[in-house]
């Protein structure tokens, strides 16, 4: 094994990083909002562009906006690096572009190294992992893969109400194409997604690790719940009165945290509350709040979820509100090919940790094997501006992701 934090890797990680530093920034939020198909998103597959031909890489861009970079010629026993460049809103910098900038740096250290690919090679960036835009998490690869339906996909629609089918068109993507991509399914024979780690398990684990092999993704899912009760006015409607659908909102979040109590491991989580009409003298006429919910397995998720849904109703029902819930989105627990985990952890001497993040690498492992390394994150912030990996501990991820795929394109 090898390891050099030589100058030379330093300045190429960190001009290559500085490119991407300007793209997609959001000032409101602070950090990054990188949403499919908007002008940051379009920005940065550019850059892909430019940085795959900097390497004389061929760049094609699938029938799912999934950008795919080729080293060698697209066939049977490809092996695949990359991760994703959205961010949720007002994201990090690094959950997703890490991954994709260390597997270009990768190609550049395979040659470095000498090593001469005896299959094909392809870096990928795979679109809407975050579901930022259109509320479908690991679009690109859930699309390629089959597992979403592609009418439904194309029904989808953002905040703003642009549907993704005109969003498509318009960064030259057919959306009548989109869906199930056997052909390129069947050509990929392993894929490996480097990624910053988002929590501190790494740190639990071996605190001197740079680098970690991932073991699984618990089950995690997205549930909208409207609840909806009567607009009126906040200083002449009386308490008796008031069917007030905060409160049941309300009751949602403190649901969600209390529920984690009775079970250890799991998390659920109340971001995103959307009163209308939004006044501050009016008493919302609806909430729809979205609850994300992870825990081992899936029935272990739905428990989770069905007692929080519980509390919620049953306060809708003493506010004299009702109650919709909407799935928007669930993955069962995936665990990664044991036997190139194992071989990964042995290989790089490196801890394995299991993570709460779902990720591309999750819905490919289904159909291939799949292998997550995660780079190292003290703080465990992520999906926010304060979002860090030191940059040693990111060339110490490309090194390390160079060193596997060494072994696997040999
Ligand atoms: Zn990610």
């Amino acid at each position: 094994m090898t390891f050099s934090a030589s100058p030379a890797d330093g300045s190429r990680f960190a001009s290559t990083w500085a490119d991407l530093a300007g793209i997609g920034r959001d000032r409101l939020r602070g950090g990054y909002s990188r949403h499919l198909f908007d002008d940051g998103d379009l920005q940065l597959r550019e850059w892909f562009r430019a940085e795959a031909g900097r390497r004389g890489l061929d760049v094609e861009t699938d029938r799912n906006g999934n950008l795919w970079a080729w080293w060698g010629t697209p066939g049977p026993d490809t092996v695949a690096a990359g991760s994703h460049l959205d961010s949720v809103p007002g994201g990090g910098a690094f959950d997703g572009p890490l991954g994709v900038v260390s597997a270009l740096l990768a190609v550049d250290e395979l040659r470095a190294r000498g090593v001469r690919p005896r299959r094909p090679f392809a870096v990928v960036s795979f679109a809407e992992e975050e579901g930022g835009r259109f509320g479908v998490p690991c679009l690109g690869s859930k699309l390629m893969t089959g597992a979403v339906d592609p009418d439904h996909v194309r029904r989808l629609r953002d905040t703003d109400e642009i549907g993704l089918a005109d969003a498509a068109r318009r960064a030259g993507i057919d959306p009548t194409r989109m869906g199930p991509d056997r052909e390129r399914l069947a050509q990929l024979a392993t894929f490996v997604e480097l990624h910053v780690e988002q929590g501190r398990l790494l740190q639990a684990a071996d605190p001197a690790a740079q680098v970690a092999v991932g073991s699984e993704i618990v089950a995690h899912g997205r549930w909208r719940l409207t609840v909806t009760g009567e607009g009126n006015h906040a200083g002449t409607t009386r308490p008796e009165d008031r069917h007030d659908p905060m409160i049941p909102a309300a009751a949602a979040v403190l649901a969600a945290r209390r529920v984690l109590a009775d079970h250890p491991g799991a998390v659920a989580t109340i971001g995103r509350l959307h009163p209308v009409p939004g006044g501050t003298n009016v008493i919302a006429s609806s909430v729809q709040c979205w609850l994300d919910a992870r825990w081992g397995s899936a029935e272990q998720t739905a428990t989770l979820v069905d007692e929080i849904v519980a509390a919620v109703r049953a306060e809708a029902e003493l506010e004299g509100c009702t109650l919709v819930m909407t799935r928007e989105a669930m993955s069962d627990r995936v665990d990664f090919d044991p036997g190139l985990s194992v071989n990964l952890s042995e290989r790089l001497g490196a801890p394995i940790i299991p993570t709460g993040a779902g990720h591309d690498a999750g819905v490919l492992s289904a159909h291939l094997p799949a292998a997550m390394l995660f780079v190292r994150n003290p703080s465990g912030v992520s999906h926010a501006p304060g979002e860090h990996a030191e940059t040693a501990d990111c060339i110490a991820g490309v090194q390390r992701l160079t060193d596997v795929l060494a072994d696997l394109l040999a």
